[in-house]
């Protein structure tokens, strides 16, 4: 059994997004394993504990990314391996999805590729699809359960989560699995699990290595630039103290929003 974690390390959350002269900052704070994924990782992890085998952890990104993938060892994932080539910059969710398939193949004994519902930052949302389709494996996304799963058999039935309710949908393996948050819950890494993954050596795969043409990934192989980029306007507004004791404040208050209809 060898299930393989898709990550990609994105800011976090709370970092306070800018944008100047068409570039996107989010500022000193540290990068972290991209929120969704975390969730992927943990039910990658939960498979590999239950049935046996291996949790690979990849992810295509700057050096940088070797933390988050740090994280996902920390967690229980077996092995980490980074895909990082300056040739690869400018990449979109298309020539993202060729770099994963790749780097899939290259493992070759691949039972079902985990993914997140979509990373914060590109918010795209197409990898984990993408990549399926490259792969010509069935795309089960927003995964809510594995109810059954068998490694020996090959087959999968998982329950998604859509908006009107829940589906059974049963598959051959290898699969995709996309996951949501209510799939698990994900563990803090455990302190043996940090000290091992300092220690860790993560392979690093090159544009060569995983036999890409420069037509295929980058900005040349995008189907989508990205021209102009720009942060949401500053919300206009202004703050009036009211003043007076609790009661004249009060029925301040009420007629300000009689007046404006509110109430
Ligand atoms: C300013 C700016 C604008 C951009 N606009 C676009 C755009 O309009 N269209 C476009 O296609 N791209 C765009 N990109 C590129 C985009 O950010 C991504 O690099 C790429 O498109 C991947 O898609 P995503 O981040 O939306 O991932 P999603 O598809 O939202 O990610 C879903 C899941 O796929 C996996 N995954 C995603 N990326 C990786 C990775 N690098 N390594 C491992 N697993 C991964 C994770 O499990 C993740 O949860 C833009 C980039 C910038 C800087």
């Amino acid at each position: 059994m060898h299930v393989v974690v898709c990550i990609k390390q994105t800011p976090d959350s709370a970092a306070k997004l800018t944008v100047a002269d068409n570039q996107v900052s989010w500022g000193e704070t540290a990068p972290v394993v991209n929120p969704w994924d975390e969730y992927a990782v943990e039910e990658a992890v939960r498979l590999k504990e239950k049935h046996g085998g291996k949790a690979t952890a990849i992810s295509f990104g700057p050096e940088s990314a070797k933390e988050a993938l740090k994280t996902c060892l920390a967690m229980g994932c077996d092995e980490a391996i980074l895909i990082a080539d300056p040739t690869l910059l400018g990449s979109d969710a298309l020539a993202v999805s060729h770099i994963l398939a790749q780097a899939i193949r290259k493992l070759g004994d691949v039972d079902a590729a985990l993914f997140g519902k979509q990373a914060i930052d590109g918010d795209t949302g197409l990898v984990p699809i993408a990549v399926a389709r490259r792969l010509g494996w069935a795309p089960l996304t927003f995964t809510i359960k594995i109810a059954e799963i068998d490694f020996a058999a090959k087959t999968i039935r998982a329950e998604r989560l859509l908006e009107q309710g829940k589906q059974i949908v049963t598959s051959a393996l290898p699969a995709v699995i996309g996951t949501v948050k209510d799939i698990n819950e994900p563990r803090y890494p455990s302190f043996m699990g940090i000290r091992k993954a300092a220690k860790a050596a993560i392979p690093v795969w090159s544009a060569a290595d995983l036999a890409l043409e420069a037509g295929q990934v980058g900005a040349a192989g995008s189907a989508t630039q990205w021209p102009q980029v720009s942060g949401l306007p500053t919300r206009q507004g202004s703050v009036e103290m009211l003043t007076g004791s609790p009661a004249e404040v009060a029925a301040q208050l009420a007629d300000r929003l009689l007046a404006d209809k509110v109430i």
